[in-house]
């Protein structure tokens, strides 16, 4: 007989305790190198409409690039498939702010999740409005997928990002440059601090996340996309969620993730569970260490992959 899932979890936060090897916090973003490297969560969304939780999941963190997918769902209901004329869809084999595939490609990011590619997709959601109008769209739409009116920005992170994010400033005139940016970068940028400097607890991001594993279907019967754009999202995740580590989270995990430097990842298994994880110390590619292996040891108990018959 499997083991329940409340048995495995527990497991998994025993286990992540023990570890000596947690990473490293990020700094770059001075307000993030001020989280507590110790902390581990999950919790798990299912398809039957439970939440399972362990560990610290009810203290919220940054979530950075897991916004990007949220933002890019925005993106597509705006403009369609006309955002592929301006975003490709590879994964980019670099590291998460790099320019160099820039110069190469006219302009053109990878993937909308690498930073490049969210800073074109959140040119995109400003759509000609100031970036509070924006901003405040990405944060309706956060609580609407949670249900919890309490998600918020922390001013903070973002005001830290404002304040050191040259590479992002870079990245974005560069492209401004190829006519890929059309706002003005600072407008661009705001929107894109602001939504990267969302703060959220697991429960409410594997909340968040169910549409993901329901087709498109908010779990009160709303449909947020289609059961066609889902599964690209979810395609897009497998393929561009992990930086240039993406291949070896397909690898070892085997179900479609996206993390970000606040050491989130939010992970879909479709038709089964959202899952979110939070440890926020870093591996060398820049993805959640324990939050990794904890995705890893949790596929492996539940036999959960996109590659196996449900
Ligand atoms: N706000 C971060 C940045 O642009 C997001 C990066 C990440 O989470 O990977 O640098």
């Amino acid at each position: 007989m499997k083991p329940a899932l409340s048995t495995i979890i527990a497991d998994i936060v025993a286990q992540m305790g023990e570890a000596t090897d947690r990473g490293k916090v990020a700094d770059y973003i001075p307000e993030l190198a001020k989280v507590d490297p110790a902390r581990f969560a999950i919790a798990i969304a299912t398809a039957d409409g439970d939440l399972l939780m362990g560990g610290d999941a009810d203290i919220g963190f940054s979530i950075q690039s897991v916004s990007k997918v949220f933002a890019l769902t925005l993106a597509l209901g705006k403009v369609g498939d006309q955002l592929w004329d301006r975003v490709g869809r590879e994964p980019s084999g670099n590291a998460f702010n790099s320019i160099v595939q820039l110069e190469r490609e006219q302009g053109i990011p990878r993937n909308p999740f690498i930073n490049a590619g969210a800073i074109v997709v959140s040119d995109v959601n400003l759509g000609g409005h100031q970036p509070r109008v924006a901003i405040g769209e990405m944060l309706r739409f956060m609580r609407y997928l949670s249900g919890d009116d309490s998600v918020a920005i922390n001013e903070d992170v973002a005001a830290s990002e404002t304040a050191t994010g040259f590479r992002n400033m870079a990245l974005a005139n560069y492209m401004r440059a190829f006519g890929n940016v059309r706002h003005p970068v600072d407008l661009v940028l705001g929107t894109y601090f602001h939504q990267c400097a969302i703060e959220m607890n697991c429960c409410q991001l594997a909340l968040a996340g169910r549409y993901l594993m329901l087709d498109g279907r908010h779990p009160d019967g709303g449909r947020v996309v289609s059961p066609s754009r889902a599964r690209r999202i979810n395609a897009l995740m497998l393929t561009c969620g992990h930086y240039d580590a993406s291949g070896d989270f397909a690898f070892r995990v085997g179900i479609p993730g996206k993390s970000g430097v606040g050491g989130g990842i939010l992970a879909i298994v479709p038709g089964r569970a959202s899952i979110a994880v939070w440890s926020p110390g870093l591996n060398d590619s820049g993805n959640s260490c324990l939050g990794t292996q904890a995705l890893e040891l949790l596929a492996r108990r539940t036999g959960w992959s996109v590659f196996s018959p449900p």
